[in-house]
């Protein structure tokens, strides 16, 4: 079963993200601030993240800096989900590792398709993507300044 972490601090959102998931067939598990957001990335190493960007505690840019900076996680595909939507927060997250971008508000239906295209797409990558980063060393990791 495919597991998922949502990291979102409106409940409205992540009761809503997290029940269509779960009738999607995936394990759930959701978190309301960026630490505690982490704190479930690295106890349940999901397949996937949705994470949004203005968050408590720790904000999205650096909860997805430290996931892409950890070898433990950084294979871990994460989707942004924020109201935040100019085009320079999108390179700026992407430019991170962020695997894609959903601008709220959005169809919950469009975040399930999203996410069962990264997820095919890092499944294919996946065994050609980890040969290299162990030859290159482990890969470029973003720098967190
Ligand atoms: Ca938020």
């Amino acid at each position: 079963m495919r597991h998922i972490v949502i990291i979102e601090d409106e409940p409205d959102v992540a009761d809503l993200l997290a029940r269509r998931f779960s009738s999607e067939g995936f394990r759930v598990a959701t978190a309301s601030d960026g630490r505690a957001g982490l704190h479930a990335v690295h106890l349940y190493h999901p397949d996937l993240i949705i994470l949004d960007l203005l968050l408590p505690t720790m904000n999205g840019w650096e909860v997805c800096c430290s996931l892409k900076a950890n070898p433990a996680t950084h294979d871990i595909p994460v989707i942004i989900l924020s109201a935040v939507g100019s085009s320079e927060d999108r390179i700026a997250v992407l430019e991170m590792g962020a695997d894609d971008y959903i601008v709220k508000p959005c169809s919950v239906k469009e975040v399930i398709a999203r996410a069962r295209a990264v997820l095919r797409r890092t499944e294919r990558a996946g065994g050609m993507r980890r040969g290299r980063e162990q030859a290159d060393g482990g890969g470029n990791h973003p720098d967190c300044g």
